[in-house]
């Protein structure tokens, strides 16, 4: 029957039979002029020449020892120190990867991506390139891989960076919530044997001027007005379950009605600095006042919405003003007197 015929073979030109001849010493390729490898394909110079590689992306712990531009011709090559571990941060690398790729064959050079084993990293690398360059979500991306390399498996590690790279627009957006959530969890990974945290962790400071954010709402303390952080600080967050997330009854809120969030979560403010290192859980107080505003926890703290946030810096909503930016109306603007 062909429908049985169908179901179990999947695209024709993936067939295994298909992947085996692209097969050249240990390198596969994977898409037009896109060859995945481990250590042994950089190894071989005139197998790298024969399949008319002129590109070579290494994300490994250490570059290759020898000097492969000397056996090949105006090699491009790029480098990206990565352990196969999944605290190892490669999100931040992948736009740099990918454009390497693309610039590369924008200038007609086939490219190989390796790492140590070519079943991880360089697959993580692969899927990011294909994501982006085709469209493809992670679970297409990855499915499509393993079929033409059944023994492709990153680590869950990475799995979990390359879907906060699609849920980020297969770009990484350094300024959206997703990815300062991914930084402030990068660090607490290393917490607290970090001796300095991270200076580009923290936001600017509002009460700084010109920073061209003021079209942002910005959030004052209630009580002296001190400016504390603008809207883009804040790390919104899906909605828990309320009353089901917390586990202990008595840690359930008071409130019959409804569970919604009583506090912001934020990517943590300069003027935190001095009051985050070295201490895992503390309160948050006004730098000018020093009013109770809340409270953060490298360690997580639940939201009033059941929501877990790790780490979490939370400010009390009836702490802070909202002062909302009037639009501009240009020659209409008001004047006052
Ligand atoms: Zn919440
Ligand atoms: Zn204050």
């Amino acid at each position: 029957m062909s429908e049985a015929q169908n179901s179990s073979g999947g695209c024709e030109h993936l067939s295994p039979r298909a992947s085996e001849a692209n097969y050249t010493g240990q390198m596969l390729e994977v898409w037009p002029k896109l060859y995945l490898g481990g250590a042994a394909a950089v190894a071989r110079p005139d197998r790298l020449k024969a399949a008319d590689i002129s590109a070579v992306l290494t994300v490994d712990s250490e570059e290759p020892s020898f000097k492969l531009g000397a056996e090949i011709e105006d090699l491009w090559s790029f480098f990206v120190p990565a352990l196969d571990k999944p605290e190892t941060d490669l999100l931040s690398h992948l736009d740099r990867c990918v454009s390497f790729i693309t610039q590369a064959h924008a200038n007609d050079r086939t490219v190989l991506v390796h790492c140590h084993a070519g079943l991880s990293r360089s697959v993580a690398v692969v899927i990011a390139f294909l994501m982006k360059t085709d469209e493809l979500t992670f679970e297409e991306a990855y499915e499509y891989l393993q079929t033409i390399k059944p023994k492709a498996k990153m680590n869950e590690g990475f799995e979990w960076q390359l879907k906060l790279y699609e849920a980020m627009g297969n770009e990484v957006d350094t300024s959206s919530a997703i990815y300062k959530q991914y930084r402030l969890q990068k660090v607490t990974e290393k917490y607290p044997e970090l001796q300095n945290l991270p200076q580009e962790l923290f936001a600017v400071d509002p009460t700084t001027i010109s920073q061209g954010l003021t079209h942002q709402a910005l959030y004052r303390c209630r009580k002296c007005r001190r400016s504390l952080f603008r809207s883009s600080s804040i790390l919104g967050h899906e909605e828990g379950n309320g009353p089901d997330d917390f586990v202990h009854k008595r840690m359930k809120p008071h409130s019959v009605f409804h569970y919604s969030c009583t506090s912001y979560f934020i990517e943590p403010v300069q003027w935190m600095e001095s009051t985050l290192l070295g201490v895992m859980v503390g309160q948050l107080l006004c730098p000018k006042c020093s009013a109770k505003l809340g409270s953060f926890s490298w360690y997580g703290e639940q939201c009033s919405c059941g929501r877990r946030i790790t780490p979490a810096f939370q400010i009390h909503k009836n702490r802070v003003d909202e002062m909302k930016v009037l639009p501009v109306l240009g020659s209409q603007s008001r004047t006052i007197g």
